[in-house]
């Protein structure tokens, strides 16, 4: 999953800017960041035209599911982790390179991808949708704490809160895989749910956990799209008091 050199025959997706991408990229490699895309993943007709937008990002890319394919970037970023996952759920084997690859970056030249024909093998197991993680457990929030609790949201969100009985795991945590199952009270091999905001801090937490073993899925629509779901709904903390108590 986590690759620490270059692998063959693979397709390289860089995630990176446009201007990082210009300065230098891996021979071959095209940019790509899907971390903008929402998709609201509750009827079966979004269900359908998401796994067909998945199909032509497949066939517009020019990828092929005996393929694999190696996303890179400086570190696991938020658009590393999220275009990836895009890419798995599509059916690809997808390996993320976050280090190492730099003194190979000598292209400069912009690739453009030949498109093949459209296709996909929707892995909808690395999925939550919004059903599915109101039923889930155990859930992991990886917003802040402020976030997890409902004290802030978004602007593009119209309430705050998390999904009732989501236990609270920031993102930080995932950065130490030392321990990290065991804090989280985790086993390789189970299955277990991440969200944030938008789906792209729980891709990161999605494929550190991936790397450690356990079945992690990422709830894509994350808060963004349960905020906005009426017929959902939020768990809030009391606000913290501040200041003397009064006697
Ligand atoms: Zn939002």
């Amino acid at each position: 999953m986590f690759l620490r050199q270059k692998l063959e025959n693979a397709r390289y997706i860089d995630t990176r800017t446009e201007s990082e991408y210009r300065l230098g990229h891996l021979p071959g490699a095209v940019r790509l960041d899907l971390t903008e895309p929402r998709f609201r993943l509750r009827s079966q007709e979004e269900l359908q035209a998401f796994q067909q937008a998945l199909a032509e990002l497949n066939g517009a890319l020019g990828l092929s599911p005996e393929i694999p394919v190696v996303c890179y970037d400086d570190g696991l970023t938020g658009q590393l982790a999220r275009t990836a996952f895009l890419l798995a759920l599509a059916g690809n084997e997808v390996f993320l390179w976050t280090d190492g690859w730099q003194d190979e970056a000598t292209d400069s030249s912009p690739a453009v991808p030949e498109p093949s024909a459209r296709w996909v093998r929707f892995r909808e197991d690395l999925l939550l949708t919004a059903d599915q993680a109101q039923r889930f457990e155990p859930l992991f929030d990886v917003r802040t704490k402020p976030e997890y609790r409902g004290e802030v949201h978004p602007p593009c969100c119209p309430r705050g809160g998390r999904i009732p009985g989501a236990r609270h795991a920031p993102l930080e945590l995932f950065f130490e895989p030392e321990g990290l199952l065991q804090k989280l009270g985790l086993e390789p091999g189970q299955a277990v749910g991440v969200y944030c905001h938008s789906g792209t801090r729980s891709a990161v937490a999605f494929w550190m956990l991936r790397g450690l073993g356990v079945n992690a899925r990422n709830y894509l629509g994350s808060m963004h799209e349960w905020s906005h779901e009426t017929d959902l709904p939020v768990e809030v903390d009391p606000p913290v008091r501040r200041g003397r108590r009064k006697t």
